[in-house]
């Protein structure tokens, strides 16, 4: 499973989005030219500020969509 098509390399951290600090999402760190990242759930999670954890991803949605 090597895509060798882009130059910076999308990963993907686990956090919570918005005042559910329960469910742990996979959050998609795509960076940008100034060396941060910006978050993003992988499932539809209406919009709120994602906040890294280092937890185990729990949420279902996020599961199914990567591996
Ligand atoms: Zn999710």
């Amino acid at each position: 499973m090597t895509d060798t098509g882009t130059d910076a390399q999308t990963q993907y951290v686990a956090g919570t989005v918005g005042d559910d600090v329960l469910t742990v999402h996979k959050l998609k760190a795509t960076p940008n030219a100034r060396g941060a990242a910006t978050l993003e759930p992988v499932c539809p999670v209406p919009g709120a500020e994602p906040t890294q954890w280092l937890r185990a991803v729990n949420c279902a949605d996020c599961l199914a969509v990567v591996g």
